[in-house]
């Protein structure tokens, strides 16, 4: 049988693991990526046990783990500094006696990624134009003129998804009224003034604020959460640190060190899409953002994006083309529900977490509820529940073999 060929478009974390995946799983896979060089924003991200348990199933895991070390979540704060009980961990590691949580740098999560593909599996410069699909394959058009040939195409290519809009009407990113102040501190200069070994954060009066290691400890990653000042259709843009130190004036004094020890900030608009009616057609499928972006309340956008990758490749393995059609829609029918309940909560997490009204008290147990626990989220085994549809769609298949 010859191998399935997939471009996978779009270089972020979601990208760069489907592709791991799909090889992993016998299929020669391609990225294109618009970028000219691999390179994010300096800004961390929170890798959760979920998303270990992806990379482990890709065979990720210790090149991973060599840059998003294991770190212990203090229990959340009021932003004046009232402690709220470790029930409402919004992380929802489901290990809320020992909620550890792995993060990294974003460049360094990439590279390492990257690294462990071939260096001819991510072409660079590529801007996707649009996809065309016939019965025998799936046309890829970019920007620079280049086109080329594949058996199937997975969008990875975030929430302004152009595959997104070849295969349905095109779903358009829905804000919040909120942005995210973001920037990292040389931990050194924490010394003594703020705790620089667990992730923290502070929740209150339509803000949050939440830091953690990353680089092995050497930076402190920060991300804040404020009423949206971005221009119109701005989704980025620099920051001032001294507007950002005004917004937290009167927040708990490690909070106002934080933002006192930072050079450089900026800011970043917060949206996600509603769940889109469906995220495969025939031999495209999305995943990650381009699927269901979703608010970072709950942490998942990126662990979610390594399962489908996980959940893909599991699904395509040894398929054929006849079935490639089928295995897409599978990979939308195993992951959609968890996915949209996740998006939906993350919303819903994200009123609790901005609500002013709501005092430590109120605050913990409507957190608590959202959570239920918190199992749901991170102890999600996505190459067991993708190896398990399979098995159950191999047992159909030949219980009507035999009713022949
Ligand atoms: C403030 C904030 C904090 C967050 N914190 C966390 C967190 O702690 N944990 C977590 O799990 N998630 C977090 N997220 C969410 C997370 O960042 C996203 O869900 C994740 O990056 C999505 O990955 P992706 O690979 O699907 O898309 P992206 O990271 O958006 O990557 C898409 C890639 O496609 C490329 N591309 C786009 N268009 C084209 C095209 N036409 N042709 C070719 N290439 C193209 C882009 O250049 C990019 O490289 C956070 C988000 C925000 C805003």
């Amino acid at each position: 049988m010859q191998r399935l060929r997939a471009a996978v478009i779009g270089g972020g974390i979601g990208g760069l693991a489907a592709a791991i995946a799909l090889r992993e799983n016998g299929l020669s896979a391609v990225v294109f990526e618009k970028a000219q060089e691999l390179r994010e924003i300096g800004a961390g991200v929170v890798v959760r046990a979920n998303g270990m348990r992806a990379l482990a199933s890709i065979g990720a895991r210790s090149a991973v783990g060599e840059v998003a070390l294991p770190v212990r979540c203090r229990p959340p704060q009021m932003w004046h500094g009232d402690s709220l009980s470790p029930d409402a961990d919004p992380h929802g590691n489901g290990t809320l006696e020992s909620p550890v949580v792995y993060p990294a740098h974003r460049g360094e999560l990439q590279r390492v990624l990257k690294e462990q593909l071939p260096s001819e599996a991510v072409r660079l410069g590529h801007t996707l134009e649009r996809v065309a699909e016939d019965e025998d394959g799936v046309e890829v058009f970019f920007a620079n003129g280049e086109h080329e040939r594949f058996d199937l195409v997975i969008g990875a290519d975030g929430i302004h998804s152009v595959v997104q809009g070849c295969i349905g009407e095109p779903v358009l990113p829905e804000g919040q009224g909120i942005m995210a102040y973001r920037g990292l501190v040389p931990a050194e200069r924490l010394v003594g003034k703020a705790e620089t070994a667990r992730l923290c954060q502070w929740l209150g009066q339509d803000r949050y604020f939440i830091t953690y290691p990353v680089c092995r400890g050497r930076l402190l990653n920060v991300v804040a959460s404020v009423p949206n000042t971005l221009p119109e259709g701005s989704w980025s843009a620099p920051g001032d640190i001294a507007d950002f130190a005004r917004e937290y004036e009167d927040w708990h004094p490690e909070v106002r060190r934080v933002i006192d020890a930072m050079d450089h900030t900026f800011r970043w608009g917060i949206y996600d899409r509603p769940p889109l009616s469906r995220w495969t057609s025939g031999r495209v499928a999305l995943i990650g953002d381009a699927a269901h972006a979703m608010l970072p309340y709950l942490g998942q956008g990126v662990n979610t994006a390594m399962e489908d990758a996980v959940t893909l490749g599991v699904l395509l393995a040894g398929a054929d083309t006849g079935e490639l059609a089928g295995r897409l829609r599978m990979y939308e029918d195993v992951s959609r529900d968890r996915i949209h309940r996740i998006q939906q909560s993350s919303r819903r997490m994200g009123r609790i977490y901005r609500d002013a009204r709501l005092g430590a008290d109120d605050r913990r147990e409507r957190m608590a509820a959202e959570l239920q626990g918190g199992s749901w989220l991170a102890g999600h085994d996505a190459e067991r529940t993708a190896r398990s549809a399979l098995a159950q769609l191999v047992r159909a298949g030949r219980s009507l073999e035999n009713s022949r």
